[in-house]
């Protein structure tokens, strides 16, 4: 047949590449690379939950489930959710169990616009915003975030950002990919503007777990999340999944909290399109949410040992680098060595072997930054740094 590209959608060829695979294809196959590049923990999931998984399969539990998941499951995410974020979901209708944040994403796109709404988003951020807004026929409209501010967000460019075709608000704190935290006064403030203007929030909470305490890593320091504030439970939807925090990302489990009307409107394209997330997944869910708490914690406090060490390296070789409340990212910033953010991060690869993702992967404002990813072990950590010690001491 001639010309296939001709027969891909319109809508599919607006949408770039992702710059992230770009760059890690040139990783592949090289295994001199310290990569501080992949968002993933090096962790695998504590093995209570792959015994929960074994388990599934061991009994012959290996059929589909319920389309918005298994209730058991379900019950769990309800009591999770109430104690972590405090509103509390009705587990028969107001809980759809999906096939990681990234389904939930594309569900709560599809169901909530029409071709041309749009949707307001604060970049730099995770890559997949963009393309599934376009692939839903949603307008994506970008609010830069700044160094200055440490990448949160001024509800003062949110108001800005607010037309007559604004239909839904996202927000990702702590972000990927700087780790930002956002100020409470102004995530009061978005509330009160989703709330005058009439919007949807999808705020996606998949790093909450993961937040420090610069005075203590021991300690837990708690998160806010947007669906707390008043009038933001009936028009918000909360996803969260287990890839992060349980360092479950193979397992591809998530899920979507909101009020009923929303959840059924995105089950009406989960059933038609996923049917149900694995059953061997959801069941290793319930026992990371019955029993995973102690792990969650463990890992979290490495993460914090290992982002004060490359804040500590990141000072020492001359990087600003603001400290950041969460994730396991770090956004140091680059631009006093005159080089783009693509530049320094080929330029790392290639002659010290280790892999940052530009800043611009993740939106034009990223600009000037590099991410690093400290989900890797503290021997790798310190000789990435010492490599990219040496790499910008070339620069002059
Ligand atoms: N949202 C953000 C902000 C992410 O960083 C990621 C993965 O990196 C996802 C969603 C996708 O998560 P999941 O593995 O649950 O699909």
């Amino acid at each position: 047949m001639n010309n296939l590209a001709s027969k891909i959608s319109r809508q599919l060829q607006q949408i770039p590449k992702s710059g992230i695979r770009d760059f890690f294809e040139l990783v592949q196959g090289r295994d001199d690379v310290i990569s501080l590049g992949v968002g993933e923990p090096d962790f695998s999931a504590p093995w209570h939950i792959r015994e929960a998984a074994i388990y599934c399969l061991e009994s012959g539990n290996t059929a589909y489930t319920s389309n918005l998941g298994l209730l058991s499951l379900r019950e769990e995410i309800s009591h999770y959710v109430a104690q972590y974020f405090g509103p509390v979901y009705d587990p028969k209708t107001e809980i759809l169990v999906t096939v990681g944040v990234s389904e939930a994403l594309d569900l709560a796109f599809r169901a909530l616009l029409n071709p041309g709404d749009e949707v307001i988003y604060h970049e730099p951020c995770y890559v997949s915003y963009s393309p599934s807004i376009v692939m839903a026929y949603g307008k994506p409209v970008t609010v830069h975030t700044r160094l200055e501010d440490n990448f949160a967000l001024r509800a003062s460019d949110v108001a800005a950002a607010i037309t007559e075709r604004t239909r839904v608000i996202v927000l990702n704190f702590p972000t990927n990919p700087t780790g930002a935290i956002e100020p409470v006064e102004e995530l009061e403030k978005i509330a009160k503007l989703a709330v005058e203007h009439d919007l949807i929030v999808i705020t996606d909470e998949i790093y909450s777990e993961l937040i420090y305490d610069d005075s203590d890593p021991s300690k837990v320091p708690s998160h806010t999340s947007i669906v707390s504030f008043p009038g933001m439970r009936e028009r918000t939807i909360l996803l969260h999944g287990f890839s992060k925090a349980y360092a479950m990302t193979g397992f591809r489990l998530g899920y979507a909290c909101a009020p009923n009307i929303l959840t059924d409107a995105m089950m009406k394209v989960h059933q038609y399109s996923m049917l149900c997330a694995s059953i061997i997944a959801q069941k290793a869910g319930i026992e990371a949410l019955r029993n995973g708490a102690a792990e969650v914690e463990k890992m979290r406090h490495e993460y914090a040992l290992r982002r004060n060490l490359m804040l500590d390296g990141f000072a020492r070789i001359g990087i600003p680098c603001f400290p950041p409340g969460g994730a396991f990212y770090l956004f140091p910033d680059i631009s006093k060595f005159g080089l783009s953010s693509k530049e320094f991060a080929f330029g790392l690869l290639e002659k010290e072997s280790v892999a940052v993702v530009p800043g611009t992967a993740f939106g034009v404002s990223g600009e000037g930054c590099v991410r690093a990813c400290y989900a890797t072990g503290r021997a790798e950590l310190e000789e990435a740094l010492v490599r990219i010690e040496r790499f910008v001491g070339t620069l002059g």
